[in-house]
């Protein structure tokens, strides 16, 4: 049963099945032409039902639905987008990072494959390994059904849906164009999957996200720090209330593990690879990972030492087509 967080505003719950995660709560919003839907769910035809299910218990067929938001691309918020569409007729929202991200992730795979096992070698993985992990993302894409983006904010839009005035605040890291949503004379924020009450998001480095996306992703929780805010509306898990305390833990969360990885370089020149592999991960072992999730752990990894190169705390040496890092005089310290 959704629960009415506020007056027109409902937090559904849509399972993810077999997915640690559990589910996804996307949020619905009562507008003055109809109602908003942030986030819809996987595409399974369980994750279909539900979210019917849910809509029909506040009363809400999906011909109702003018509009749906998502924070981001990722199959457990965009998934059914598509066939939330296709039954609703409404328009479909995305930033424009996330457009760009549907057109390689989703339609156009092969490119993409062909740039994912350039990089796993690059980053020291093993050729006998290689193979598995360059393809692990593919099954995930039969759970979403692609769509276009009717439309796509940049950050710093307002959007009046009801009683509700929504701020679009861009908060790049996880996702590359994730957005949260905040209403300041509610005093309430939707955090999709950028904070979190217990666990942290994914934030990789990897070839559809380069650059500096843990560095990006630190300045994004930043972003959130000055907002007054009494209730926190995540995309899974459940809702909170102390944001700042919340986006405390995580900051120090990832300096905690960017010092693991140091220690374990040492004296060194390691890869992404060696430090990911030697690296002690609170879900398992990384020998006994799937490819999917050993290829997410060299990802994140990787992302917390070019988050240190930025820094001065490491350098990155390229030799023989292999990437190592290395402790600067700074970093040694
Ligand atoms: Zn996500
Ligand atoms: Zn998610």
């Amino acid at each position: 049963m959704p629960t009415e967080i506020l007056s027109g505003l409902y937090q559904l719950r849509v399972p993810i099945p077999d997915n640690p995660l559990g589910w996804v709560l996307p949020y619905l919003i009562r507008s003055n032409d109809g109602y908003t839907l942030i986030d819809s769910g996987w595409n399974t035809p369980e994750a279909f039902a539900a979210l019917e299910q849910e809509l029909r218990d506040v009363g809400v067929a999906f011909e109702d639905i003018k509009r749906l938001i998502v924070t981001h691309v990722h199959p457990d918020h965009y998934g059914l987008a598509g066939r939330v569409k296709e039954v609703s007729g409404c328009r479909v929202i995305t930033h424009q990072r996330e457009r760009d991200f549907i057109r390689s992730r989703y339609r156009n795979p092969e490119q993409l494959l062909e740039r994912v096992m350039a990089w796993l070698n690059e980053h020291g993985v093993p050729l006998e390994e290689g193979e598995s992990l360059q393809s692990s993302a593919m099954p995930v894409r039969s759970f979403v059904v692609p769509v276009e983006p009717d439309e796509v904010l940049w950050g710093g839009e307002t959007l009046d849906f009801g009683l509700y005035r929504f701020e679009v605040i861009w908060t790049p890291g996880h996702s590359p164009g994730h957005i949260c949503f905040y209403d300041r004379a509610q005093r309430i924020i939707l955090t999709g999957d950028h904070v979190l009450p217990t666990i942290t998001p994914n934030v990789g480095l990897h070839p559809q996200q380069m650059g500096n996306p843990l560095g990006d992703y630190l300045a994004s929780l930043q972003r959130l720090e000055p907002l007054e805010v009494d209730d926190v509306l995540p995309a899974h898990e459940h809702s909170f209330k102390d944001l700042r305390g919340r986006l405390r833990e995580i900051v120090e969360h990832h300096e905690l593990r960017l010092n693991e990885m140091i220690a374990i370089i040492g004296n060194e020149r390691k890869t992404a690879y060696d430090v990911a592999s030697t690296l002690v991960w609170t879900i398992g072992t990384f020998d006994k990972f799937s490819p999917w999730v050993r290829r997410a752990a060299i990802s994140e990894t990787l992302a917390h030492l070019e988050y240190a190169v930025y820094e001065g705390r490491l350098a990155m040496h390229r030799e023989g087509g292999i990437v190592r890092y290395e402790q600067t005089a700074a970093g040694s310290k």
